[in-house]
């Protein structure tokens, strides 16, 4: 199945956006093991190991912070379709296109003479919210991308031993090994997002982000234990706005971006409030 990627809408650079900064650990990170690593619940952020390197999958950090976004944008709006709220991406139900509507979606573009991949680009844009606009869907590319986060570093897995209880005879089942990146290690983040026209689209992303950047995303397995606490430092936003033309040049001749500092930063926030209605506070 096709989701809609650079086809048709976003097939022209009109804006790249740059985020870099530190991811650090503030308690020791749970390194998965198997599956459990490849398949993280939304709020899970596993370390995984590349011959013998631990990392953080770009992928993981993504949906951290998609469930971040999709959270705010819930208290803002309710509906989520045709670019506002935010739908359920755990459940066909509740996606803001379910696969039924696709299905009739599919089934209708059959019947038409030409233009059908246009046409049908629309409609999956059209209907969908504002979250999966930005961070994609099974029928919509995402336009941001999260490089898999390597540490700075030399880093050295420690092995913590844990117990597993069987709790019908409320005894020591088994004990097994696991690793952990210790507190204090830092990963290089570094997310790229093609063509976030808007600076209500832009400040989405930047308000998942800042969340994370509090430290206010519990994430990892093992939470109760009291791992996987993160915050994110150096955090740097910087830009090309290609429709610019003496911008797109300075980026093309010198590799110039320009810096979104904290006045922009708010101002895309105040364009996505401004959106949402207002009420919800500047
Ligand atoms: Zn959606």
């Amino acid at each position: 199945m096709r989701a809609f990627a650079a086809a048709g809408f976003w097939d022209t650079f009109r804006h790249r956006l740059v985020v870099t900064g530190e991811l650090v650990c503030d308690t020791a990170l749970r390194v998965g093991a198997g599956t459990e690593a490849l398949l993280p619940s939304a709020s899970d952020l596993p370390v995984v190991t590349t011959g013998g390197r631990p990392y953080i999958p770009g992928s993981s950090l993504r949906g951290v912070v998609r469930s971040q976004v999709e959270r705010l944008v819930r208290t803002l709006e309710r509906e989520p379709r045709n670019g506002r709220g935010a739908c359920d991406p755990l459940e066909d139900t509740g996606w803001c296109i379910p696969r039924k509507e696709m299905q009739d979606l599919r089934r209708k573009v059959r019947e038409r003479d030409e233009g059908r991949d246009d046409w049908l680009a629309q409609q999956v844009w059209e209907r969908s919210c504002r979250v999966c606009r930005i961070f994609g869907s099974p029928w919509l590319a995402s336009r941001v991308r999260f490089s898999d986060l390597f540490p700075l570093g030399e880093t050295h897995p420690e092995v913590r031993d844990g117990v597993a209880i069987d709790r019908e005879r409320e005894a020591v089942k088994n004990k097994y090994d696991f690793e952990v990146v210790p507190a204090g290690t830092r990963f290089a983040l570094e997310i790229m997002a093609e063509n976030l026209g808007t600076p209500a689209e832009r400040s989405l992303l930047w308000l998942g982000l800042q969340e994370l950047a509090e430290g206010g995303v519990p994430v990892g397995g093992f939470k109760g234990r009291g791992l996987g606490r993160v915050h994110l430092e150096h955090l740097r936003v910087r830009y090309v706005d290609a429709t610019d033309r003496e911008a797109l040049q300075a980026y093309l001749v010198r590799r110039d971006w320009r810096e979104a500092g904290t006045e922009e930063r708010q101002e895309w926030l105040n364009a996505f409030f401004a959106e949402c209605g207002g009420e919800a506070g500047a």
